[in-house]
């Protein structure tokens, strides 16, 4: 049936080589990449609105600390993207929603504009919006592991060049193409940049971070995070590799459309390896779980970034997978073609 020729043509194209013209398209994508990158003049207006906002708050809680963290902080960011921000606060007394509640009164009083409480998202948060810069924000209560892995992603970007420009196409084809849309069933700009990590550690472009001896430690809610960040030692460390953005845009898409193997495996940057759904108890559906496609978190080890895919998204997943994969092996204009809207 169906189901068995299009493994066939799975398992054919697996040792596929890449076409032998793939370093010509390296130039196009990298201007892509550079149109991307946000300027150096919005950078400085992001640490001004974390400067004012952070005296706004700290009148009022002396002891709480704002963070940034997310696509402004891990360097994955394009411009014009949303602030995302962590306000860390220890107070006992208060309930996550009643620190928002008040928060949003600070917010108030200090002449920010827009401001609305979301009290009951998964997630509570207050937006925001500065008139000063211009910038809307998000404001989340005490989520140190997230600012703990935007710091984990800041210092793999210091290592090699090539994961920014990897991770900017792929965010970039992933919102064109709408794949990039959590809450309906695809996935992260955290998993996508995740992944990328994952396939140029096992070219060796990266080290693995969490498996070197610990220079950085801490200890958020019963997970501990400890990895080497002393990351301008390594800059050295993929200079062995000539893969161009465009040779590793096709490994990555050939990866995830014809070799991973979706029934059995799981990535994983924590350990720089491929691990087994089995070990890790993720074979079956548990709760909305589904495990079709398996990112572990790195720190939060029981979380799969891919639990939020159900069978009609991986289906999709899939599909935009190949169509990436051969368009990076056929297409003459691929830089063009990757991103024509969906
Ligand atoms: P974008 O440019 O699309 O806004 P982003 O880097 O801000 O990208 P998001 O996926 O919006 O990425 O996530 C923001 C931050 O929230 C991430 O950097 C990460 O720290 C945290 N985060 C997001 N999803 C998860 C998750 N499933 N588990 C743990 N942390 C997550
Ligand atoms: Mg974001």
């Amino acid at each position: 049936g169906h189901h068995v020729s299009s493994q066939r043509i799975r398992f054919q194209r697996r040792n596929r080589p890449c076409r032998y013209d793939i370093d010509r398209f390296a130039p196009s994508f990298l201007s892509i990449f550079e149109s991307l990158v946000p300027s150096q003049d919005e950078i400085a207006k992001q640490k001004q609105l974390l400067t004012s906002l952070s005296r706004i708050i700290n009148k009022e809680w002396p002891n709480s600390k704002l963070y940034l963290y997310g696509s402004c902080a891990n360097s994955f960011g394009f411009s014009n993207s949303d602030i995302d921000l962590c306000l860390s606060i220890d107070d006992k007394e208060m309930s996550k929603v009643d620190i928002i509640l008040k928060l949003a009164d600070i917010l108030h009083a200090g002449n920010l504009q827009n401001i609305q409480p979301l009290t009951r998202a998964r997630v509570p948060i207050v937006k925001l919006m500065d008139p000063e810069t211009g910038l809307s924000c998000d404001i989340c209560v005490n989520n140190l592991l997230a600012v703990i892995n935007t710091k984990l992603l800041r210092d793999y970007a210091q290592i090699d060049i090539r994961l920014r420009q990897l991770a900017f196409i792929v965010k970039h084809w992933a919102k064109s193409r709408r794949v990039n849309e959590a809450y309906q069933g695809t996935l992260s700009s955290y998993a996508y940049v995740i992944m990328c990590i994952h396939l140029l550690q096992l070219r060796r472009i990266l080290p693995c971070l969490q498996e070197m001896e610990a220079t950085y430690f801490v200890t958020v809610d019963e997970s501990n995070c400890a990895y080497f960040d002393q990351v301008d030692k390594l800059n050295n460390y993929g200079a062995h590799s000539r893969d161009t953005v465009s040779r590793l845009l096709w490994a990555f898409f050939h990866y995830w459309a014809y070799e991973h193997d979706y029934t059995r495996d799981v990535i994983s940057i924590r350990t720089g390896r491929i691990i087994s759904k089995e070990r890790k108890d993720w074979t079956r559906r548990v709760g909305n779980d589904r495990h079709l496609i398996c990112i572990e978190d790195p720190f939060e080890t029981s979380h799969d970034l891919g639990r939020v895919v159900d069978k009609f998204t991986i289906k999709i997943l899939r599909e935009e997978f190949e169509r990436a994969a051969n368009i990076l092996q056929f297409d003459p204009n691929p830089s063009v073609t990757l991103f024509e809207p969906y």
